[in-house]
């Protein structure tokens, strides 16, 4: 498969960098954790304007970092078209600025808003491919869709409008549609975490959940609540990650596990060393883990050689809790 054939890339002489479909406004791949939903491709309605091959190389496809969304610097338009259009996520498509809903389920302008979207900065990551503005008059705040819901502004799924931090005060006029489905009003607005399956609005304090970035992107709530690897299945031993709030089988793990755990848990691409830094994706998914999740079993290693009870240290092989020492 090559979608991605690029005329800025002129040397076909050279080996084909194994193209990923990806986004052409988040560039995130079909498969993201942000809920924008599955991959369509949309036809050219108009002429693009002549594609100059550039100096600028393919955005290489995002991964799941929020810090990643969308592209860096000046894209090469090009590189977001095949020979008959472009490839976006339902979501991002849906929500971006002059996008027409036809009668037939199609949808028109999705074009337009990827070229429009090369020269948009998101206000949330300050990356290119933005075209979910502010429904607020006057307001040209622009996301993409995963940051539109990171950034804490409110989404009515019904009519498909935003409204940024700024002006969600707003959201109080649309009524009903802008009240918590727990305790059915609109409360504190900011702390609204919206649905990317139903729509509906939850506040996190009504969920006991907290409202960060990356709970608040791709959120899900408990009906609608899928496994991120298999996607639609049964919803039998869920686990959520107690970092990013999603939803990943007992038996979808690597290695699977074979019943739910009773602390908390967090999923690979939540876990991080606070003392080495190191991402719970480049470790294998059987890697042992500490302190929640916030210490690698190497820098564990480091750490019990020093006693925690009497601070002297104690030989690399004797355990924490048993310091031959004290
Ligand atoms: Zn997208
Ligand atoms: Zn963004
Ligand atoms: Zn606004
Ligand atoms: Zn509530
Ligand atoms: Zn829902
Ligand atoms: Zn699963
Ligand atoms: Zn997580
Ligand atoms: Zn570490």
């Amino acid at each position: 498969m090559d979608d991605q054939k690029s005329n800025c890339d002129e040397s076909d002489s050279e080996p084909t960098r194994e193209s990923v479909r990806a986004c052409a406004l988040c560039n995130c791949v079909e498969r993201s954790l942000h809920g924008q939903r599955e991959l369509r491709h949309f036809g050219s309605t108009s002429e693009l304007p002549t594609l100059q091959p550039t100096a600028s190389q393919l955005p290489q496809p995002g991964n799941d970092e929020l810090s990643s969304i969308g592209f860096a610097d000046t894209i090469c338009l090009s590189s977001l078209f095949d020979d008959s259009g472009c490839w976006v996520h339902h979501w991002c498509a849906m929500w971006s600025e002059g996008v027409q809903q036809k009668d037939d389920d199609g949808l028109e302008n999705v074009d337009k808003a990827v070229i429009s979207g090369t020269q948009r900065l998101c206000a949330y990551c300050k990356r290119l491919g933005a075209t979910i503005r502010c429904h607020a008059e006057g307001c040209s705040t622009f996301y993409h869709f995963p940051c539109a819901a990171a950034s804490g502004s409110f989404q009515s799924m019904k009519q498909l409008a935003l409204l940024c931090p700024q002006h969600i005060d707003k959201a109080e006029e649309l009524g009903e549609e802008s009240w918590c489905a727990v305790c059915d009003s609109a409360g504190e607005l900011t702390d609204l975490l919206f649905c990317t399956g139903c729509g509906l609005h939850y506040h996190a304090a009504c969920l006991e959940i907290g409202a960060t970035p990356i709970q608040r992107a791709g959120w899900q709530c408990p009906e609608c609540k899928v496994c991120q690897t298999c996607q639609p299945g049964e919803d039998s031993k869920m686990l959520v990650c107690d970092a990013c709030d999603k939803g990943y089988h007992t038996f979808c793990l690597q290695p699977a596990m074979d019943s739910l755990p009773t602390d908390p848990w967090k999923c690979r691409r939540c876990r991080v060393c606070m003392e080495c830094g190191i991402r719970g994706l480049v470790l294998p998914g059987s890697a042992q883990w500490f302190d929640n999740y916030a210490v690698c079993e190497a820098c564990q290693r480091q750490r019990t050689t020093v006693c925690g009870v009497c601070g002297k240290a104690a030989h690399p092989s004797v355990a924490l809790q048993c310091c031959t020492l004290c």
